[in-house]
């Protein structure tokens, strides 16, 4: 039997303040699974916001270049109300550890309660496990080195953040 083929559109949603490495991983990744991968960066507020989300957005683009099949955009409001707005037919978001999984069950089975999307995860390498936005904007404000879990035109942004404060 020949199936037909189906295109698939997926989005990655998050804060990304900033985007890592881990991240980064992650859609490596998820861009051999999909036919299209949106990156998009919530502009509603969070904690401790340390880039504007058209920074982030920068950032992010700055990264994807031209490659095929990824784009970044911004999006407020309801995750699945936005992958309505695109068409997506997955969420795509990104699994660390245990502890990740708890909380991202959770959000997976709200957004198929409500809306019927389903959540794909891709588990990042070992080495980006321990990598998370909240930490690397702690260890940025106390001066330690970032080198090895920001690429690098985020850890120069990061620099001149810090030396402004
Ligand atoms: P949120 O603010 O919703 O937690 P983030 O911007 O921190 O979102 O991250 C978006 C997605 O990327 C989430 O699914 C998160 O689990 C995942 N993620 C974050 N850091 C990493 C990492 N180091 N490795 C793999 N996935 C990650």
């Amino acid at each position: 039997m020949v199936m037909a083929e189906k295109f698939v559109r997926a989005i990655f949603p998050g804060s990304f303040d900033p985007i890592t490495n881990g991240h980064l991983d992650v859609i490596e990744r998820g861009r051999k699974l999909f036919d299209e991968l949106v990156i998009a960066v919530g502009r509603s507020p969070v904690k401790n916001q340390l880039f504007t989300p058209e920074e982030r957005v920068e950032m992010v683009a700055e990264l994807i270049g031209d490659m095929p099949g990824i784009s970044v955009e911004s999006f407020e409001g309801l995750t699945v109300e936005y992958a309505a707005k695109k068409k997506a037919d997955v969420i795509l978001r990104g699994l660390r550890s245990l502890t990740d999984v708890q909380y991202e069950f959770q959000l997976a089975m709200t957004n198929r309660a409500v809306a019927g999307i389903e959540t794909v995860f891709i588990m990042t390498s070992e080495q980006y496990g321990f990598t998370s936005s909240t930490l690397i904007r702690e260890i940025a404000s106390l001066g330690g080195d970032l080198s090895n879990l920001v690429p690098k035109n985020v850890y120069d942004r990061l620099k001149r953040r810090m030396s402004k404060r």
